[in-house]
């Protein structure tokens, strides 16, 4: 699927931050990204041979391979040999996404309870939404899912939340959703020895009241029906088994079919680091015994450093003392993966914007529930620091009363999807404000980020929530 023309693309995926360093490599790999986000993405076409490129991005032999193997690892695009071969553009799957959140999920211990909490968010939203926008087809495949939920034959238990995303028509929401139904299915690996079980008949009847309720165009009625499903299905895992994430050995940074050895080696460090549960700033083994450890050459070990890098699970430091360290977790590796895949399915603002309102909205009521002494302090100083800021900080800043609102809410993979949004919806608008405009605003959105840390500080769910919504859509109707 190439990306629509809607689809604005920033000049560069916000990439290339201090702490990924100034890695030659990681740089030619994210030029060669936006050189296939801006021809649209054509899947199949030779971006060109290997003499071209390197003429192109003026970089040596070493460097071009190792960038090659990077936007490979992306699923950007994979080199064809022979004859007319050359690097070619491919189609980003979104096991790359699920990989990224996963892993990311993974070492900040996110709990069942978290991915549920998540998901009934998410899914209320999905809800929301599509009876105000299904079309013809949408209506028939929901009558065929409901015949086929009421078949002997186990259905795929994802198989209806994933139609109702794709029916919010919001490419962004829709991503989330299949990445967080994947991650929940990591807790139940045997469903399908459940089909016989009372959990199997209440899921049925389950999902056929929600396609009742989202046909007969009644949001309200579906999204409660949807929330009370997967709070459901959450009871009864967190019965089963521990609320710890399981993380199979196949979800580390693919599944390794590809047999490349420098993913392998990655895979086996990144394991290594989850499973000692290290500390960012531990030492995972200086270059010279890692090599002998995995029984590799150092261009292949400097290729999984790389991988590694990318995924911000650990960093290589040069000279005396030297090695590769534990790097702490951070979102950025996601939002780059998750805008990466976004591009290449063609994604509105608009879409981005719509879901950003939503989790945030549910991030303050989370937030006005759970805030504490720490987290009204944490509030304050998000102040504190836009009003001082320069104005090349700014951009930064004011991200930080959303950044503090989420943090306080307490669930990981929710603030996940909101730092995402909020990373992507300042990539691809802000910048393209004129400074003049920039500063109008400046004033009215500190004192609107007053107001609402105010309310939330006082424990006003309503207000809060209320002035959350108007400042987004606000930014939103600002942007478009
Ligand atoms: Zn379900
Ligand atoms: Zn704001």
């Amino acid at each position: 699927m190439p990306a629509s023309p809607q689809a604005s693309t920033p000049s560069a995926l916000g990439r290339g931050d201090a702490e990924r360093g100034s890695k030659r490599a990681s740089i030619v790999a994210d030029r060669i990204i936006d050189d296939v986000i801006h021809a649209g993405w054509p899947v199949g076409e030779v971006l060109g041979s290997e003499a071209d490129l390197l003429e192109r991005y003026r970089v040596s032999r070493a460097v071009f391979r190792e960038a090659v193997r990077l936007v490979e690892h992306q699923q950007v695009a994979r080199t064809r040999r022979g004859p007319g071969g050359g690097l070619v553009v491919a189609a980003p799957t979104v096991e790359a996404v699920i990989d990224a959140v996963v892993l990311y999920l993974h070492r900040v211990d996110a709990t069942l309870d978290e991915v549920f909490e998540a998901r009934v968010v998410l899914e209320e939203i999905v809800t929301e939404l599509v009876p105000g926008r299904l079309d013809e087809d949408d209506l028939l495949r929901l009558r065929t899912l409901s015949d086929e939920e009421k078949s002997p034959d186990p259905t795929d238990p994802r198989a209806m939340h994933a139609a109702l995303a794709t029916m919010s028509k919001n490419a962004a929401l829709e991503l989330f959703v299949e990445v967080l139904n994947r991650v929940a299915m990591l807790y139940s690996r045997d469903w399908r020895s459940l089909r016989t079980t009372s959990v199997a008949g209440e899921k049925v009847r389950a999902h056929i009241r929600i396609i009742d309720a989202v046909l007969a165009g009644d949001s309200g009625l579906a999204r409660g029906r949807m929330r009370k499903h997967l709070e459901a299905e959450a009871d009864f895992l967190r019965r089963r088994r521990s609320t710890r994430q399981l993380l199979p050995d196949a979800v580390i940074l693919g599944d390794g079919n590809g047999g490349k050895r420098a993913e392998a080696v990655a895979r086996s460090i990144a394991q290594q680091v989850v499973a000692d549960n290290a500390e960012p700033g531990e030492l995972v083994g200086a270059e010279a015994d890692l090599m002998a450890q995995q029984g590799v050459s150092r261009a292949v070990l400097r290729e999984a450093v790389r991988i590694l890098e990318h995924h911000q699970v650990a960093v290589m430091k040069r000279g005396p003392g030297g090695g590769l360290f534990v790097a702490a977790p951070s979102a950025a590796a996601v939002t780059d993966t998750v805008a990466t895949y976004l591009a290449y399915r063609g994604m509105k603002l608009s879409d981005i914007m719509e879901l950003r309102i939503g989790v945030e909205i549910a991030l303050v009521d989370l937030a006005v529930d759970r805030i504490d002494e720490g987290g009204a302090a944490r509030l304050r100083a998000a102040l504190e620091r836009e009003a001082e800021v320069t104005d090349v900080e700014r951009a930064e800043a004011v991200h930080d009363l959303h950044a503090a609102i989420a943090d306080l809410a307490g669930n990981r993979v929710l603030a996940l999807v909101a730092l995402v949004m909020i990373r992507l919806s300042r990539l691809y608008q802000i910048e393209k404000l004129a400074a003049k405009q920039r500063e109008q605003i400046n004033e009215e959105v500190l004192r609107t980020h007053e107001k609402i840390a105010r309310a939330v500080a006082s424990g006003d769910k309503e207000l809060a929530r209320h002035r959350m919504r108007r400042h987004l859509e606000a930014l939103a109707a600002f942007v478009r």
